[in-house]
């Protein structure tokens, strides 16, 4: 690890520590070394965004570890991560939700996942929207689903320099984690993840409720396509 990147890490812990927020650092296509290095400094956060990726970096690095997935994972590939993930951040269908759950009743365990948003412009960003959330939870209100626990939300922002639209649409965000919360947690301590903000956009994220921002290139330097 370079001074810079050293500095750069150690900036990025003063801004979400500031704002009580964590930092999943976001090792995808980076080796293990670089994990290692900011395990060192006493990361234990990370994300990935490729099943077998993942779960080759489970079994070769250190078992406290929490690793978040946080891309779009597929129904029949969460068998994979079922028996160790900490937290699935993009869940985006009914139907993944279900996979997840049933998964977690083969593990004994409950896995906790974010319901992802749909807040950006752009068409290609997957998740929910209001309506659809609600069909969802209102479901879950009458039959509770075991081997599975939303605890909060997540978004991705529109890739854009307007600093004024990705703050809108991270105030939307946080604006359905309210209401969600409000009207389905209001007694449940663990629903309280708002997952947003990477490297381009974090200051914005925290600024309006991130709890949680994800960040890969600031940290590990751009990635290889
Ligand atoms: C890759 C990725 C990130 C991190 O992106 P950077 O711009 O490198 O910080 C965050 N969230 C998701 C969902 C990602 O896929």
């Amino acid at each position: 690890m370079t001074e810079a990147q050293q500095e750069t890490y150690e900036a990025i812990l003063r801004e979400t520590d500031h704002y009580k927020a964590s930092l999943v650092a976001v090792s995808k296509t980076h080796p293990n070394e670089a994990i290692e290095s900011l395990y060192a400094k006493g990361q234990r956060d990370f994300g990935e965004n490729r099943v077998q990726e993942l779960a080759d970096k489970y079994e070769q690095l250190p078992k406290d570890i929490r690793w978040h997935f946080i891309g779009h994972l597929q129904r029949n590939k969460v068998k994979y991560i079922a028996p160790f993930v900490h937290l699935i951040h993009g869940v985006d269908s009914p139907r993944l939700l279900r996979a997840i759950a049933k998964e977690g009743r083969k593990n004994n365990r409950a896995i906790d996942v974010l319901l992802q948003f749909h807040i950006a412009q752009e068409e290609s960003k997957f998740g929910f929207d209001w309506a659809e959330a609600k069909d969802l939870l209102d479901h879950l209100q009458k039959e509770p689903l075991e081997g599975v626990r939303i605890v909060g939300v997540m978004g991705m922002a529109t890739y854009t320099d307007h600093d004024e639209q990705i703050a809108e649409e991270f105030a939307t965000l946080s604006a359905v984690f309210e209401r969600i919360k409000t009207n389905y947690f209001a007694d449940a301590e663990y629903f309280r993840e708002v997952s947003m903000g990477m490297s381009g956009d974090y200051p914005l994220a925290l600024q309006h409720g991130s709890t949680m921002v994800r960040i890969g290139s600031l940290l590990f330097g751009a990635r290889k396509k």
